[in-house]
């Protein structure tokens, strides 16, 4: 299993997908289709505009800023490159831009944040109670607390998406709007 993860460990993207669709997961890792990622580009040249908003943030926290955080947690076999991390005294805060026009919160964006609390945690040594979500289109940080349920559910989904790559099973999953911009609806029956 561990295999079809790149460098043998699962990335924080993949639990996105997952929780984006399950089916999705699959085309992407075990049915091997490729997508392009022309919002990851439009991403990566909209937080170079952020570096700015990002180093404010991080003084009015009087921390320390990170940018592009490469990070790997051997304990949960995953892996994932962090927006950005301000390191204060006695913790660190996970930060990750989104370009939406959305204000609430998704659930794949609150468990990303979590997963990467837990690799933070692992890296630096420090306890992560909170993240930010920064809504790059709205200039708005969003607080988003990561509690220990959040943790047993993040840990839940990891084992769920483990399951899913060993048993390369066609998950069952029901047709909703997300399919309307999904990146492999043309291979989806
Ligand atoms: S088209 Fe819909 S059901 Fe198929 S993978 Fe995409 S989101 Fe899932």
């Amino acid at each position: 299993m561990r295999g079809l993860f790149r460098s043998g460990k699962m990335d924080v993207s993949d639990i996105v997908q997952y929780l984006y669709c399950p089916r999705k997961l699959y085309f992407l890792k075990i049915a091997g289709i490729r997508i392009s990622k022309p919002k990851m580009e439009e991403g990566k040249a909209a937080q170079e505009e952020a570096r700015g908003k990002l180093r404010s943030f991080a003084r009015k926290l009087k921390g320390e800023l990170l940018t592009s955080v490469y990070l790997e947690s051997k304990r949960y076999g995953l892996k994932g490159v962090l927006d950005a991390l301000v390191i204060v005294d006695g913790g660190a805060f996970p930060v990750d831009v989104k370009l939406t026009r959305f204000q609430s919160i998704t659930y794949a964006w609150k468990m990303q944040l979590t997963a990467y609390a837990l690799l933070v945690e692992e890296n630096y040594a420090v306890e992560v109670r909170k993240g930010y979500l920064f809504l790059l289109n709205q200039g708005k940080f969003v607080e988003v607390s990561i509690s220990p349920d959040d943790r047993k559910a993040l840990l839940r989904i990891i084992k769920e998406i483990e399951r899913l790559i060993e048993e390369e099973k066609y998950p069952r999953t029901s047709k909703s709007k997300k399919c309307g911009y999904c990146e492999v609806r043309e291979f989806c029956v």
